[in-house]
């Protein structure tokens, strides 16, 4: 059976990825990993669905029984992608994302370069501002400081695959949807395989 493959939506706090994701799951055939973090759950948020909402110990217990694919500290919560329901999907032939951050990507990137890195950006450092000051979740120092970890994270552009401005949501979506399409369309094992099938039934 064909193994799925391993998209990686990643790009600073405020660019929408979060969104991008939950759309491309109910719009396409992917899977999406859900996360371990030891942050609270917000209003509405729900174990298992949003996240695994684990406390410290738990988190680190999993760091140390080599369970986690990538994990990083994400404004003083640690976050992290639990590597067995991954690779699990991926055996059955489903494509999983992982809607993670910069150097969560990073990581994944040293152990797996096959993997399909996707940048998602915003239109203008003025939307991101006014994005995370509608959020309502940050004082302005945490505002101003993530706008400056932004600045510093879209260095590592070089380091991905595609790149997508998330100025309208759809056309954002669209293109993430056209990007996983195009993936699926590359010349592959696969497809020697099928032609090879030709010449026999010819
Ligand atoms: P939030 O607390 O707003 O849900 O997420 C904060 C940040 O953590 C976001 O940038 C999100 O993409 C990132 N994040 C969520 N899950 C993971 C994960 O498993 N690994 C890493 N490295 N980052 C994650």
């Amino acid at each position: 059976m064909k193994k799925g493959q391993l998209f990686i939506v990643s790009g600073p706090s405020g660019a929408g990825k979060g969104t991008i994701c939950q759309k491309l799951v109910s719009e396409m055939d992917v899977e999406l990993s859900i996360s371990m973090t030891t942050r609270n759950p917000r209003p509405g948020e729900v174990d298992g669905v949003n996240y695994y909402f684990v406390t410290r110990e738990e988190f680190e217990q999993a760091i140390q029984e080599g369970d986690l694919l990538e994990y990083a500290e994400v404004y003083g919560n640690f976050y992290g992608t639990p590597k067995k329901k991954v690779l699990d999907k991926m055996a059955e032939g489903k494509d999983v994302v992982l809607e993670i951050d910069i150097q969560g990507a990073l990581k994944v990137r040293k152990e797996y370069p096959q993997g399909i890195y996707i940048f998602i950006l915003p239109p203008s450092m003025t939307e991101l501002r006014k994005r995370i000051t509608r959020r309502g979740s940050d004082s302005p120092d945490s505002i101003e400081l993530r706008l400056g970890k932004t600045l510093s994270e879209v260095s590592y552009i070089d380091k991905y695959n595609y790149c997508v401005i998330n100025e309208d949501l759809e056309e954002a979506v669209a293109r993430v949807k056209a990007i996983i399409l195009a993936e699926h369309s590359r010349v592959s094992e696969q497809i020697y395989e099928l032609i090879k099938n030709y010449k026999e039934e010819v």
